[in-house]
């Protein structure tokens, strides 16, 4: 079992789309933690870095193995426990420490951990820093400390409470409070329940909570927020009449609201609603988002007079251009609302707080926001393609849709001139490509998906 992880997460690469990941004590041991440890603190070199977990049970254990890894090369630490990955990147920023590391599987289910490394500024490094980490480690450049040169370990509590003062400082909170909200919280079991419950309270609203004991076996539900692990929280959102329900992945920078119908919003919806009101305040401003995104961001962008700056697929990939281009909204299909005034990382509770500001302001439920916006129907395929014909078939594919509006950011994205869309885009998980199509109607998005599954079959056969 241990021989199997060890030969995946040893192979050449460390660093996924979102940090290091993988099965506990199978995939990511404390041997390699250890080992990740000591090759962050080579990379950072005798610097002052937080550290935090999410609710997992194996959190406490690998905190411990980076700890240790970290001091031995002469970095000190300082220990925030469980924190969410957006109040932990907060405290970074706000302690002006040269950096930190979360312990955290995000959404994937309780069995998983990661680990992610923040910069001083609080978003995750760069995929080019993440190779210099790598080379560290897999070259075993590791630089240890003489043993009267060791790093220090320091407590720090309260990182919670400065992460909900500095959001309450980005909302009218009078207006808000004046509405009397009632918002259910759907916190996974995990670290979403340790700021926004709180929060909310601060800002006059009654709050229920569901699945918000800290339970690192995620009892409650798998804490990725779709749609199918939502429909107790969307039921319950119902059942106690509230004005709005919010769900939390695992570290609590993705989440996913549900309105006082029932209904379950996917990301692009309530990051459009978002993206309105900042370009109503922010007129020009530049709006990151991976070409993943629905066109509905883009129609937003058209009317309110913003700049859409298109992205590869990822978190880090959207914080890093938000940094480069200067801009101060980002946001992801996924849940993941970048809000660059607070800090242009994902993060949950500070979504939750604009969502209720805008309501607020307009005095609309959020059923209403989303009916403003253009409509579209979004079906998605998958079609299977060996790792080596990948390259080939993006080849192909581009020559065959020579002409069209087509971005190759990532994958290959096609716009087309009745608002339909599609993207073909090979699977970074899984021998496969994967297609994303919308437009007006579902039966067009159902025709995007087939059309382009067969495309890529018939290429598949000539190469
Ligand atoms: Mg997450």
């Amino acid at each position: 079992m241990l021989k199997q992880g060890d030969e995946k997460i040893t192979s050449n690469k460390l660093f996924g789309t979102n940090g290091i990941r993988g099965l506990t004590n199978k995939e990511l041991t404390p041997e390699i933690a250890v080992k990740v440890g000591s090759a962050i603190g080579t990379f950072f070199g005798n610097k002052n870095l937080l550290i935090g977990h999410d609710a997992r049970t194996s959190g406490p254990m690998f905190a411990k193995a980076v700890i240790s890894g970290l001091t031995a090369t002469g970095c000190n630490v300082f220990f925030a426990g469980m924190a969410s990955t957006p109040a932990l990147q907060y405290a970074v920023k706000n302690h002006r420490m040269d950096g930190g590391v979360i312990i955290t599987a995000s959404h994937n289910p309780p069995e998983y951990n990661g680990i992610k490394v923040i910069w001083k500024d609080g978003v995750e490094i760069s995929h080019e820093q993440e190779t210099q980490i790598e080379n560290t480690y897999f070259q075993n450049k590791t630089v240890f400390a003489e043993w009267n040169k060791l790093g220090a370990k320091h407590e720090l509590a309260s990182i919670n409470d400065e992460y909900i003062n500095a959001i309450k400082n980005h909302i009218n909170i009078p207006e808000i409070a004046s509405k009397k909200y009632h918002v259910l919280v759907d916190a996974a079991n995990s670290v979403g329940g340790l700021a926004t419950p709180k929060l909310l309270r601060e800002l006059g609203c009654k709050v229920t909570t569901i699945n918000a004991n800290i339970d690192g076996t995620f009892p409650g539900r798998m804490p990725e927020p779709r749609p199918e692990n939502l429909q107790e929280m969307a039921a319950t959102v119902k059942a106690v009449g509230a004005d709005l329900g919010v769900a939390f992945d695992g570290d609590a920078d993705r989440s996913i609201f549900v309105g006082e119908n029932g209904e379950i919003y996917w990301g692009d919806k309530t990051f459009a609603i978002v993206e309105k009101q900042f370009l109503m305040e922010n007129p020009n401003a530049k709006i990151v988002t991976p070409v993943s995104s629905s066109t509905l961001i883009k129609d937003v962008a058209e009317v309110y007079k913003g700049e859409i700056v298109w992205t590869k697929v990822g978190s880090v990939t959207v914080s890093q251009t938000m940094k480069e281009v200067k801009a101060k909204l980002g946001g992801e299909e996924n849940g993941g609302v970048f809000y660059g005034p607070h800090q242009a990382v994902r993060d949950g509770a500070m979504t939750t707080a604009l969502i209720l500001g805008i309501m607020a302001k307009t005095g609309k439920k959020l059923s209403e926001l989303i009916s403003e916006q253009p409509q579209y129907f979004i079906e998605k395929g998958k079609v299977e393609c060996p790792e080596d014909k990948k390259e080939k078939v993006h080849k192909k594919l581009l020559e065959q849709v020579k002409g069209a509006n087509v971005s190759t950011i990532d994958g290959v994205k096609i716009w087309f001139e009745d608002k339909s869309a599609i993207l073909v885009r090979p699977s970074g998980t899984e021998p496969a490509y994967r297609l994303y199509a919308e437009a007006k109607n579902q039966e067009k998005a159902l025709k995007l998906v087939k059309d382009y599954s067969i495309t890529l079959k018939q290429i598949l056969a000539t190469i």
